[in-house]
């Protein structure tokens, strides 16, 4: 055949006609075809997914979703078992077939306690990308009862919306993980406060959407506007996680065992109790005296406490998660043909300095990218082949920049 007389087997468009006609055994395609096949493809793919999704979370049992977790996240055991259960419930839930014995099970949204940077927005993390259901993260605190400067609370479903690349059907069976959620409490204990803009107003305003109900969401995201086309959004089968550091609950929990205590009823005499970690003590009811209102408490049923990070843990996370830290570093040096070893007791020190200066979790990133920035910029191009980080070599790198940050703010 001529080249001029190639043509697009499925429009007929000619070679000229097109701007790219690729050739296939018997057969060509052109660049419209191509995109117009894709799109066929992707809308298949989408009803598949979704059909597909509940066959595969039945799949997941609560042991398979806890080994899922336990790749990622070091420690925290006894939050990954309640959260696999909690997950496999909902999930469950979801799956009910019409009841027929009017036993309706309810949600189990679930709140974790836990000091910052212990690993809650990972866990919300991980069980999504397990799920592959679309996730949303939101800080409780951008959050204002509606009418206020901030976020109507259904800007949760928007941002969920767009997780979920506007496909509805996901979207209603995805998790939103609001963070800081003990940061809209009820300051109850402040009465200058007359108007609580970003406290029980804001309680109140989830109240509905924890539990399940449809809320018409502006998909754009902003204040309710009268021209903006809506999308309503089921919330009955949305997964929701809370999390909060709780500051200052300790001093709740530590005084209500206390009572306990001297009540002759006591199951838990002060000397058994482990002073250092108060939050595996927490019930509903520190939660209600620490301020959230008891009906966002009942709608978020599964309660659970994060351990605090010690050093062994610490160490840990350094390098046995998946995509531990040490270990994006490896391929990041690995990439231009540099080898990179790091020694125990270089990885001992960074642990030493991140608690050192109460850093936790969150500081080991960093604290590993300023020993590493020099090596980062100076070595790829060069024939250095090897990099070996003692500590040494970690002393002489922090000491020259970030303790000396650190050093002026504690
Ligand atoms: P939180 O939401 O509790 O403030 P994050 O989940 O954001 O804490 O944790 C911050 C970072 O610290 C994470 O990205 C992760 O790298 C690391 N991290 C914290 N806890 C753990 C853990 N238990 N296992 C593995 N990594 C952790």
């Amino acid at each position: 055949m001529a080249k001029e007389e190639l043509e697009c087997s499925f429009c007929g468009r000619k070679k000229p006609e097109t701007s790219l006609l690729i050739a296939g055994l018997d057969a060509h395609i052109c660049d419209r075809c191509i995109e117009q096949a894709h799109g066929i493809v992707l809308e298949e793919s989408k009803q598949t997914d979704n059909s597909d999704l509940s066959a595969e979370l039945m799949l997941k049992k609560p042991q398979k979703i806890k080994a899922f977790l336990d790749e990622y996240i070091i420690g925290q055991d006894y939050t990954k078992r309640v959260m696999s259960v909690a997950v496999y419930n909902h999930y469950k839930r979801l799956l009910q077939p019409a009841s027929k014995d009017d036993i309706e099970i309810q949600k189990s949204n679930i709140i974790m306690v836990g000091q910052t940077g212990t690993g809650k927005t990972l866990i919300a993390k991980t069980i999504a990308k397990m799920l592959n259901v679309p996730l949303a993260i939101v800080d409780a605190t951008v959050l204002t009862e509606a009418g206020y400067v901030g976020e109507d609370v259904e800007s949760l479903l928007t941002r969920l919306l767009q997780a979920a690349d506007y496909n509805l059907e996901k979207a209603e069976k995805g998790i939103v993980f609001i963070d800081e959620i003990d940061k809209i409490a009820r300051k109850s204990d402040n009465p200058s406060i007359t108007r609580d803009v970003s406290g029980e107003g804001v309680q109140q305003g989830l109240l509905k959407l924890l539990e399940g109900t449809v809320v018409n969401v502006p998909p754009k995201g902003g204040r309710k506007h009268p021209d903006q086309k809506f999308i309503e959004v089921n919330t009955e089968n949305i997964l929701f996680i809370a999390g909060g550091a709780f500051d200052g609950i300790n001093k709740v929990i530590s005084k209500r065992l206390n009572m306990q205590a001297v009540g002759y009823s006591a199951s838990m005499s002060d000397n058994k109790i482990d002073h250092d970690n108060l939050l595996q003590y927490i019930i509903p009811k520190d939660l209600k005296d620490f301020g959230l209102i008891p009906e966002i408490i009942g709608r978020l049923p599964v309660l659970t406490h994060m351990n605090p990070l010690d050093g062994e843990t610490l160490r840990a996370i350094l390098t046995e998660p998946k995509n531990a830290i040490i270990k994006q570093y490896k391929k990041l040096f690995e990439m231009d043909d540099i080898k990179l070893k790091i020694t125990e007791g270089a990885l001992g020190y960074i642990v030493e300095k991140a608690i050192e200066y109460k850093l936790g979790a969150r500081g080991l990133r960093s604290l590993c990218e300023e020993v590493l920035t020099d090596a980062m910029f100076e070595l790829p191009g060069t024939d250095v082949k090897e990099l070996n980080v003692t500590k040494s070599y970690a002393e002489d790198k922090l000491s020259k920049t970030t303790l000396k940050k650190l050093k002026a703010v504690s």
